[in-house]
């Protein structure tokens, strides 16, 4: 295969809070600018390499450049409070006292909301299996031990806590095992979604693990297996250069050679990824190997809050041979009053970049909230006997049962996520909130779970 010769072989080098100043662009930023990143990277992940800050990153164009928002900590992610007082510590040079209250804004900023987590964390032989997700009945979310910290790190992360804690992770070694077991019990799973972090952090060795693991033709009931990455944006050479990237793409063939599908769950933020020959190259190779890119990303205001952007990106996916797949309302985490975009301006924006694109690129589905119910997806806005509504569509439910139901909420044009809205139409409520409220108590489970989920920790 081409792609070694022409690229070189790049040596992965990451930058963080800890080497700031190795940073090649750190003397050419401002003297505010720097103290702005070292202070809010006291509390936010942050993390670059070589080929973000020279491929993707356009340096004239600071701090609008959106890979530049996207990777780099801004002062606006901060309260201004909370900011000012880093950035004092930074000045007189109190590196123990920044750590401190840079720990206390951590604390507060903690974005999962309670009981949340534990709700999807299914159980087997009375053992909570940390590490899995298991909320929708085809689908089973599985988060590697090796696989959760990423090439480079998105400012909007909500996974950012599992970041700051990476040290403390360790290997647990019978995950293989778990896996095989809760899946081959399990038929009505017909996904195994890797995810992170980024997955493709681990070595090829370590991935054929958990992938070989699930290709047991025991597993009849298992038709994908997805791998949820950002590795196309923030490291093509992953299926390029490195050293076991030939292997990778054996991985991947192998995959397909048992009747199932490789699917890779591209997050891609801006055009811009798409534009580099390293990545380009790399879905060539992924593509070969009969793995199918699909692309999603979340709406991110000073990133990606244009419709230009998202038409371009979806044609340019398109082109190269991936297909569009979902359109995100960005969740609540620590930072997002920086983020965050309006659900009616989300519409508007999905709209008018759907219109502009072929119908080969309308497989993508939006503006998508992943809320505790389910995926929400906002249809449109109408109005129904005078009063003017958003038109709400489940279409991915807790309970299967709820998938593909069409709701109204009241109109609102500052809410930003499914608990800002109210129902309409004189409801009291949505159909599926006396369900959640019953799941939260222990006293109730979608048919599907039939008993395997541990309702002392939910109500906990
Ligand atoms: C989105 C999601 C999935 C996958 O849903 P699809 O619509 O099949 O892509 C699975 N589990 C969780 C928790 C999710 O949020
Ligand atoms: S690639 Fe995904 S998991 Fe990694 S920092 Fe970005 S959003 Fe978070």
């Amino acid at each position: 295969m081409a792609g070694s010769l022409e690229f070189g072989r790049p040596q992965f080098r990451a930058y963080g809070c800890r080497n700031l100043h190795l940073l090649p662009q750190w003397r050419t930023l401002s003297r505010d600018q720097q103290t702005a990143i070292e202070a809010v990277s006291a509390v936010l992940p942050f993390r670059v390499n070589d080929y973000v800050l020279s491929e993707l990153i356009d340096w004239s164009n600071i701090p609008n450049d959106p890979i530049y928002q996207l990777t780099f900590p801004q002062a606006g992610m901060l309260e201004p409070t909370d900011f000012s007082r880093l950035v004092d510590f930074v000045i007189k040079e109190e590196p123990e006292a920044l750590k401190r209250a840079a720990r206390r804004i951590q604390r507060r900023m903690n974005p999962h909301p309670a009981g949340q987590m534990d709700l999807n964390v299914p159980v087997m032989g009375g053992e909570l299996l940390t590490g899995f997700q298991h909320k929708y009945r085809e689908t089973l979310l599985f988060f590697p031990s090796q696989g959760q910290t990423c090439h480079a790190y998105c400012t909007y992360c909500f996974r950012w806590p599992q970041f700051v804690g990476i040290e403390e992770l360790k290997f647990a070694s019978h995950e293989v095992e778990t896996l095989s077991a809760y899946v081959e019990t399990h038929t009505e799973i017909s996904d195994v979604l890797i995810t992170g972090g980024d997955p493709m952090i681990m070595s090829t060795k370590v991935l054929r693990k958990y992938v070989s693991a699930l290709l047991n033709p025991r597993f009849d009931h298992l038709s994908s297996i997805r791998i949820g990455t950002k590795a196309l944006s923030y490291w093509p050479y992953r299926f390029l250069t490195d050293p076991d990237a030939d292997d990778l793409l054996r991985l991947f063939e192998q995959v397909r050679n048992t009747g199932r599908q490789l699917a890779l769950m591209a997050h891609f933020s801006h055009p811009r990824e798409l534009e580099t020959d390293a990545c380009r190259e790399a879905m060539r190779r992924i593509t070969e190997t009969g793995a199918v890119i699909r692309c999603q990303a979340p709406l991110i205001r000073h990133v990606n809050d244009d419709v230009g952007v998202w038409a371009e990106m979806w044609r340019a996916q398109v082109r190269l041979g991936a297909v569009p797949y979902y359109f995100f309302v960005e969740r609540e985490t620590g930072p997002n009053h920086y983020f965050e975009v309006p659900l009616a301006r989300a519409r508007k924006i999905f709209n008018s970049a759907y219109s502009q694109v072929s119908g080969l690129a309308r497989t993508v589905r939006g503006p998508c909230m992943s809320a505790a119910p389910g995926k929400v997806e906002i249809v449109g806005v109408t109005e129904i006997g005078g009063e003017r509504v958003f038109v709400l569509k489940m279409i991915q439910g807790r309970d299967p049962s709820w998938t593909g139901r069409v709701f109204f909420a009241q109109f609102d044009s500052q809410a930003v996520w499914l608990n800002d809205l109210e129902p309409a139409q004189g409801e009291a409520e949505f159909f599926f909130a006396r369900s959640m409220r019953h799941m939260k108590d222990g006293l109730w489970r979608p048919d599907w779970q039939h008993g395997d989920f541990d309702d002392e920790t939910a109500s906990a």
